[in-house]
């Protein structure tokens, strides 16, 4: 449980903050309505013959199309969510020029439906989709419009700009996510276990005064932190004051 004495450390640090970085997974969405591909209660434990790690991979999307795509669009296609009180904090600290960006492992968008400008996806968007054989251009209510898998007026599979597992990031992306990191001078990862690699590797490039973990689960990085905080941030951030 988060304590007075780290709500005040945690206020200081934003206080005095001028390029605040934020890293975030999908702990962040679970408040939206988006499962956490790794908890208990999430993506894992569903009906599908496949665990979700091997659906979600390139091979399978070129082997089982119709498969993967009744997963995509039953558990990852969550084109109603709405943005949360974490993703209005991050958006808001970015409009008062005090955040360079958001760095983020999710694809659900939720972070510029808050009105964050600068975010740098590592996984892609569920909202960009391009034709695997001409390059044309589709959005998401394309494709879950469509019936079985989605297919281009060319005759092609459409597929989502996501990574899959097997799939290596978009390096321009993933640049700027460093270049990011390299000129923060506080670094707050929320809602992310860091254990998905390239993407938790990131944190190794910060050289800021504070970092900050605020996430219920144990991370590589736990220990240095200069603020730990092991609790939800919905019970974190909305005791932080903006102004
Ligand atoms: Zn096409």
């Amino acid at each position: 449980m988060v304590t007075n004495e780290q709500i005040e450390q945690l206020q200081a640090i934003i206080d005095k903050g001028k390029k605040i970085v934020f890293f975030t997974g999908a702990g962040v969405s679970t408040d939206s309505g988006i499962p956490d591909f790794r908890s208990q209660d999430g993506l894992y434990n569903t009906k599908y013959e496949f665990p979700p790690e091997k659906i979600v991979s390139h091979s399978f999307l070129a082997e089982q199309p119709q498969e993967f795509y009744r997963f995509y669009k039953d558990k990852m296609l969550n084109l109603d969510a709405n943005p949360n009180y974490t993703h209005a904090f991050m958006a808001k600290l970015e409009a008062q020029g005090r955040c360079l960006g958001v760095i983020t492992q999710n694809i659900d968008g939720l972070h510029q439906k808050a009105g964050s400008k600068t975010v740098y996806e590592l996984h892609g968007s569920v909202f960009r989709n391009h034709c695997t054989r001409c390059g044309k251009k589709y959005d998401a209510d394309f494709i879950k419009n469509s019936n079985g898998i989605p297919r281009c007026t060319c005759g092609g599979i459409i597929r989502p700009d996501v990574v899959l597992y097997e799939e290596a990031l978009d390096e321009d992306v993933l640049h700027g996510a460093i270049h990011a990191i390299e000129m923060a001078d506080v670094l707050i990862v929320l809602g992310t276990s860091l254990v998905v690699y390239p993407a938790a590797g990131l944190v190794r490039y910060y050289n800021g005064h504070d970092l900050v973990l605020i996430n219920r689960d144990v991370t590589p990085y736990d220990n240095a932190a200069d603020l730990l905080i092991r609790d939800s941030f919905a019970n974190v951030l909305p005791k932080i004051k903006l102004d």
